[in-house]
């Protein structure tokens, strides 16, 4: 399990999707766009760095200006400017809001019990760590219960005493119950708005986001992580939660499992031929899942054959071979499909694949499996140079 913190924009889409108001911004990767947004910003409007690290404010990274001379110069000077080490590629423009308190509330596990909490502070702004650090008592936590809702009443007791006037208890009582959610719904670790700002109308809205999730989530929350580059058909297996990783060689390799997929390509190698690419479906998947995974395989250039290597454990060998079937139905694919499918449900997966003509190896090996693929693409293959042992008599 990984981390990854969102940019603030990020953070911020998925508070607005939960109901947070926050206040309106677009982003910018150079000076050109900066001075489009904030023409429909309007100004004063404020500049911000979208770096994945902190303490932007500190560094120079967020900076609040008056006309488009200013934009000109600070965009310039922010796109670019490197903060802890990391260099800013864009900028968020956003509506500057009017700011009467600045507070902090902040959503995350308890490292202590596990649990989730709920924090808040009335001294949001720049300085919450020195806050936390110097006077803790500032900060007040409530814990929650594992996964439920928690009652905005609750959250209205648990901010009495903390200086908060009575008026503003609704309302920030109100965001923290979205910020759980969003927390929640977006399979977070943290999540923050340092600061939730309190206008001098005594509206609440939030002007920075910080997220973080666990990366393990990412397939079902449809995000694509930044920091891996690859082929297109490398992030569209990422999108679905699927590992593969394209090759040069004519067999497509579809496992069950990293070490049955790796197993299976080291023989491939062995019987002279190549994979095609790499895929893990993992454990748990649907005949969607599996369907899409044999479409990726297929799609890999250069694919004569698709070897897919099986085994029914978690997974269940009639849901795969209904995803497989109903590839040949629906796709009428020309590469060879050859199925060494085991276990869960077998028969039911089996029958599916012979009603579709796709040769099955029920019994045999993975070194079987593989010397049949080979000789799918290369009929040539009489004997296999390294072969030895029962398999090995080119029968
Ligand atoms: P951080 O330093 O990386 O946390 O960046 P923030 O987005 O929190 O911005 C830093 C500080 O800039 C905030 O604590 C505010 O004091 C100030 N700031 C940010 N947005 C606004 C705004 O819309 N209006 C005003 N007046 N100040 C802002
Ligand atoms: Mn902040």
């Amino acid at each position: 399990m990984k981390f990854m913190r969102l940019f603030e924009y990020e953070g911020r889409e998925i508070f607005a999707k939960y109901g947070i108001k926050v206040t309106p911004a677009v982003l910018a990767r150079s000076v050109e766009e900066a001075l489009k947004a904030a023409e429909t910003l309007g100004y004063p409007v404020v500049v911000k760095a979208q770096v994945l690290t902190g303490g932007r404010g500190k560094a120079g990274g967020v900076r609040i200006v008056a006309n488009r001379a200013e934009l000109i110069e600070h965009a310039g000077r922010i796109l670019g400017l490197v903060i802890q080490g990391e260099k800013t590629e864009s900028v968020l423009l956003s509506e500057k809001t009017e700011i009467a308190q600045e507070l902090y509330v902040g959503a995350t596990f308890d490292p202590q019990n596990g649990l989730p909490a709920l924090m808040f502070s009335t001294s949001g702004g720049m300085d919450i760590e020195e806050v936390a650090r110097t006077t803790p008592e500032k900060v007040l936590t409530m814990h929650l219960p594992p996964t439920q809702p928690v009652r905005g009443f609750r959250i209205v007791d648990f901010l009495r005493g903390s200086g908060l006037p009575a008026d503003l208890l609704p309302k920030v009582a109100q965001v923290m119950q979205k910020l759980i959610e969003a927390f929640h719904g977006s399979d977070a670790t943290t999540a923050e708005i340092n600061p939730l700002v309190v206008t001098p109308q005594g509206e609440v809205v939030a002007v920075d986001a910080k997220v973080v999730i666990d990366d393990s989530s990412l397939a079902r929350q449809g995000i694509v992580p930044r920091f891996e580059a690859g082929t297109p058909l490398e992030t569209r297996a990422r999108t679905k939660g699927l590992n593969y990783v394209q090759l040069e060689g004519n067999i497509a390799v579809l496992g069950s499992g990293a070490g049955l997929a790796m197993a299976t390509m080291d023989l491939i190698s062995h019987y002279g031929a190549k994979p095609a690419c790499f895929l893990d479906t993992g454990g748990g998947i649907s005949s969607e899942k599996m369907a899409e995974a044999l479409r990726i395989c297929l799609a890999t250039p250069g694919v004569e054959a698709v070897l897919v290597n099986a085994f029914g454990g978690i997974n269940n060998c009639e849901w795969m071979g209904r995803g497989i079937a109903n590839v040949i139905d629906e796709d009428k694919p020309t590469a060879k499909i050859l199925v060494k499918m085991r276990g869960h449900s077998q028969d039911e997966g089996w029958k599916l694949l012979e009603d579709r003509n796709i040769p099955i190896v029920k019994f045999g090996t993975t070194e079987e499996a593989v010397q049949k693929t080979v000789r799918l693409v290369n009929p040539n293959t009489r004997n296999c140079g390294a072969c030895s042992g029962p398999q090995g008599k080119g029968a």
